[in-house]
């Protein structure tokens, strides 16, 4: 079985308010593809929320992976990025974004950029995001794909997420695409009372873990057991 196949069989279980993004290309040669991407690995496995099917169809992913695995890009399965990092599943970008359960006013912070296809699924239905990846050569292509796609509302960082983006916090929402084996404490401290994160958890083991930030505290909601790639920088290092 090959590391792409292997990485979708364990991680089987990234459109209000468009108007303020450019319109992608909606006439793409791949079109046909991606509305059937929607129809039989999203809406097939119960994701219903509308505002995540209408980005997912409206997104062209393809042009978030390179030449060599364009036709492939809606499939149903995760692809190599560079750098030995991965663009998710698409069923995976979707239940993520459909769990933050964003209505189009939000502003929202996502850790681990990578291709910037995950952030761009984000700019189609909430106000602004926030993106940061920690291998420079990946932030400064996805902030170029995102450029030329016209995301302006997305603003890339190169850096280690672990610490958040302090000067722009608080966040309506915190999106974690790379799993530390604890939450990271800046993320609990940059997201607002009443804010969700989602995060996968852990090391061999990791759970995709729901946190809402509560008045009280936070609550935790464990939803899947996934496979994500470590969070690599602080989060790698010891705790006392
Ligand atoms: N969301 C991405 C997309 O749509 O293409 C896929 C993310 S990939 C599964 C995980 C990414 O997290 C990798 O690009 C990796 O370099 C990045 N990463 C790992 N640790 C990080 C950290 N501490 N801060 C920021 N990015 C990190």
């Amino acid at each position: 079985m090959s590391v792409w196949r292997m990485l979708l069989a364990v991680a089987c279980l990234a459109a209000c308010e468009t108007g303020r993004v450019a319109p992608a290309n909606s006439s793409d040669g791949q079109a046909a593809a991606r509305a059937r991407m929607v129809q039989e690995q999203l809406v097939a496995r119960g994701i219903h929320d509308p505002h995540v099917l209408a980005a997912m169809g409206k997104v062209p992913r393809h042009e978030f992976v390179s030449e060599r695995y364009q036709a492939h890009a809606y499939d149903d399965y995760p692809l190599p990025i560079g750098a030995q990092q991965t663009i998710s599943q698409p069923y995976v970008v979707a239940y993520m974004t459909e769990q933050l359960q964003l209505t189009g006013d939000e502003r929202v912070l996502e850790v681990g950029t990578g291709s910037g296809y995950q952030a761009a699924v984000l700019a189609e239905i909430c106000r602004e995001v926030y993106t940061i990846e920690i291998i420079d050569a990946l932030a400064a292509r996805a902030r170029a794909t995102l450029e030329r796609l016209g995301y302006r509302t997305v603003h890339v960082r190169a850096g280690d997420g672990y610490q958040g983006w302090p000067e722009v916090a608080p966040f309506d929402a915190i999106i974690v695409t790379a799993a530390p084996d604890h939450v990271p404490q800046p993320l609990i401290d940059q997201l607002k009372v009443g804010g969700r994160m989602i995060v996968p958890v852990g090391e061999v083991n990791q759970s995709l873990v729901r946190l809402t930030k509560t008045a009280d505290g936070v609550r935790e909601e464990r939803l899947l057991p996934v496979r994500f790639v470590p969070m690599t920088g602080a989060a790698q290092t010891p705790r006392h």
